[in-house]
C-alpha cells in the first residue's frame, strides 16, 4: 500500500496562485484567506517557497492549511483520518501534475518514494 510523504525537493502545493484553487473560502477561515492571499507572490508562487533549495523557509512555523496533520484535513475538508493517506496522495499528485507535469521528474520520484511504482509493478 502506498504511504503519503512529502517528498523534497517537490513544493507542487507551494504554488498558491488562487486562480488555481477554486473555494479556498469555502475551507479557510476569513483570517486564513487573507493570510494565504498575503502570501502570494506575483509569479503565483508562495513569497515563502526558497526556489534554490524548494523548501519552505518558515516551515516551523507554516500556517494550519500548509500542514498534512488529521485535524486539520478533518476540519478543512471533512476527511476522516483513515482517509488521510490516499486524499493526502491524490492531492500531491495533482498538485505535481498541474505544476510539473504527470510524467515529470517530480511525479516520478513522488510515486517512487510513497510506493505507488512498486504497487503498480508489483515489486
Ligand atoms: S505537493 Fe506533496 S510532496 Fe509536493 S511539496 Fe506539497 S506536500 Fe510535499
Ligand atoms: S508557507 Fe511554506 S509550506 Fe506553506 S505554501 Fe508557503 S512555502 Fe509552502
Amino acid at each position: 500500500m502506498a504511504t503519503w510523504r512529502c517528498v523534497k525537493q517537490c513544493g507542487a502545493c507551494c504554488h498558491l496562485d488562487p486562480t488555481e484553487r477554486p473555494g479556498l473560502e469555502t475551507y479557510l477561515t476569513p483570517e486564513e484567506l487573507d493570510q494565504y492571499l498575503s502570501m502570494v507572490g506575483e509569479d503565483g508562487w508562495c513569497v515563502n517557497f526558497d526556489h534554490a533549495t524548494r523548501e519552505c523557509r518558515i516551515y516551523a512555523h507554516r500556517p494550519r492549511f500548509c500542514r498534512v496533520e488529521a485535524d486539520t484535513f478533518h476540519q478543512m475538508y471533512g476527511i476522516e483520518p483513515e482517509e488521510l493517506n490516499d486524499f493526502a496522495i491524490d492531492c500531491c499528485r495533482d498538485h505535481i501534475a498541474d505544476l510539473y507535469g504527470d510524467r515529470s521528474l517530480e511525479m516520478l520520484r513522488f510515486d517512487r518514494e510513497v510506493g505507488i511504482y512498486s504497487n503498480r509493478h508489483g515489486c
